[in-house]
């Protein structure tokens, strides 16, 4: 007879939501930068002098162009090489803890996700650029029309560029992201991935074909079947226990961007089962905050670009109202839910 020896208790599962909002922080840097780069550069060529007329000056900002531009793609690569020196190393390190220790393949996931942070990265200059062109020439041609200053049609345009969200990501159903929100989602994917790799790997190496759905805090509806299901990884079922295969709960959307639910090997003589507990109340409530918060974020940036543009200037005045009005909302949604509030989810970082 073999020898009982007893599994090892999963490994550690990761800190996906700490990772993944310090590289949204990260990102929220760039992208203020660059913002604050192209307002910057609004702001020149002489906008609020009476000297340079409206012409001069459209035509100055649309020859200096492709110095913005450069400008630009040298923040974005500095964003890059950052991302691409940290990525493997972060996503082989959850792996491994997950795994107890193990050694655990993550190359396609790291080239995913490195590939995925480059692509949006590269793009955010060439958005900015031409927004900026259409704001230099829509400014000019609304001073002809109304009766607006070209500080303040500047400011107007500048305004609703970002209003508009500036989405240089894309993902795999078309959707298109704004560059936090995306690396948000993408490192805590991956992360979730890598962690998930690392335990079926334990499982495997442990063997047994079973794995089980964890209890995630705040599930989303589409997982929250799933949570305490024990699944297959290969097929078999030697216990008659499975509830199905992990590539059809997959298939089905467990383990979706953003999702929180990890897995674990189950070994049935010794796992115990996991005791789901609902939270869609929490989850709704969360998911609120999050919107509140993104709220409050851009209308920071909206106020910065104004401010840059056009100090103390009609739109900037309104961009600080409406900072205001979503602190506002945002304090009462989370008195209203119980919910805590994360200071550092509310804040924009000034251009540098
Ligand atoms: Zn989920």
């Amino acid at each position: 007879m073999a020898p009982v020896t007893s599994p090892p208790p999963p490994g550690v599962g990761p800190n996906a939501d700490a990772l993944a909002n310090t590289a949204r922080v990260a990102a929220e840097q760039v992208v203020a930068q660059q913002v604050g780069q192209v307002a910057t550069f609004l702001a020149g060529g002489g906008l609020a002098s009476e000297s340079v007329d409206d012409l001069s000056w459209q035509v100055n900002r649309l020859a200096e162009i492709a110095r913005l531009r450069r400008q630009l793609a040298l923040s974005s690569r500095e964003a890059t090489k950052a991302a691409t020196a940290q990525v493997p190393g972060m996503l082989a390190d959850v792996a491994q803890r997950a795994a107890g220790g193990l050694d655990v393949q993550v190359q396609t996931l790291t080239e995913d996700l490195v590939g995925a942070l480059i692509r949006m990265w590269s793009g955010l200059p060439t958005l900015l650029t031409g927004k900026a062109e259409i704001i230099v020439i829509s400014a000019a041609s609304q001073v002809r029309v109304g009766n607006l200053t070209r500080v303040q049609a500047t400011a107007q345009a500048a305004d609703r560029m970002v209003a508009q969200g500036i989405a240089p990501a894309r993902d795999r159903a078309g959707r298109q992201w704004t560059a936090p929100a995306y690396t948000e989602m993408i490192v805590r994917t991956s992360v979730m991935d890598a962690g998930r790799t690392g335990r079926e790997t334990q499982a495997v190496r442990f063997g047994t074909p079973y794995v089980q759905v964890s209890d995630a805090l705040r599930e989303c509806p589409m997982c929250r079947p799933w949570e305490g299901k024990i699944l297959t990884l290969d097929g078999t079922d030697p216990e008659g226990i499975a509830q199905g295969t992990l590539a059809e709960a997959r298939a089905a959307g467990l383990g979706h961007p953003n999702c929180r639910h990890l897995w674990a090997g189950y070994f049935p003589a010794y796992s115990s089962r996991v005791q789901p507990t609902p939270d869609s109340a929490g989850w709704e409530a969360s998911k609120r905050q999050r919107e509140l918060e993104r709220r409050v974020r851009a209308a920071k940036l909206r106020q910065q670009t104004a401010e840059t543009i056009d100090p103390g200037g009609l739109t900037a005045q309104a961009a600080k109202t409406r900072v205001r009005d979503a602190q506002r909302q945002l304090r009462e949604h989370v008195k209203a839910t119980g919910q805590r509030r994360k200071p550092d989810r509310e804040r924009v970082p000034q251009a540098s």
